[in-house]
């Protein structure tokens, strides 16, 4: 996800960019050149995955598909969030499976592998408070100095 904001993932385009020998067809669709854009939002596979969780980003002022996550991020809300990270994660699984494995996905089964991971961050949120609560310990450690002690005493 860190990548896919910085637009750094290792998309075929980029790699190319970079000198690699790939080619720079959508491991997806192979209908186009695998820039980040294509394959996250204009790809066949990737619009089947959006319309399947209900997101439209047809209207969406941002030009990249990584500007308009970062938009996104400061204004929609957690559950929207969540579908827009899974859908995206979703996306680079079966891409890679492809790539990697070469296993070919139908969108089908990569959209019911997706609503599988909604359901396990979901879980994963309820027990999202006691990873607030390490947090806190965390930073607790760094304003009272008991970290800076623990890293000098050794
Ligand atoms: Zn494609």
């Amino acid at each position: 996800m860190w990548r896919f904001c910085r637009n750094s993932l290792p998309v075929r385009n980029l790699l190319r960019g970079r000198g690699v020998l790939v080619s720079v067809g959508c491991s997806l669709c192979v209908g186009d050149i695998e820039h980040v854009n294509h394959l996250f939002l204009d790809c066949q596979f990737a619009q089947d995955c959006w319309s399947e969780v209900n997101l439209n980003y047809n209207d969406r002022e941002e030009e990249y598909a990584h500007e308009w996550f970062l938009n996104m991020l400061s204004k929609a809300p957690n559950d929207v969030l969540i579908r827009i990270a899974t859908v995206l994660w979703d996306i680079w699984f079966v891409r890679n499976k492809r790539v990697f494995k070469n296993r070919l996905m139908s969108a089908a089964f990569g959209i019911q592998w997706s609503r599988k991971q909604v359901e396990e961050w979901q879980i994963a949120n309820k027990k999202y408070g006691s990873v607030q609560v390490y947090g806190e310990q965390e930073i607790q450690l760094i304003t009272n100095g008991d970290l800076h002690r623990r890293i000098t005493s050794n």
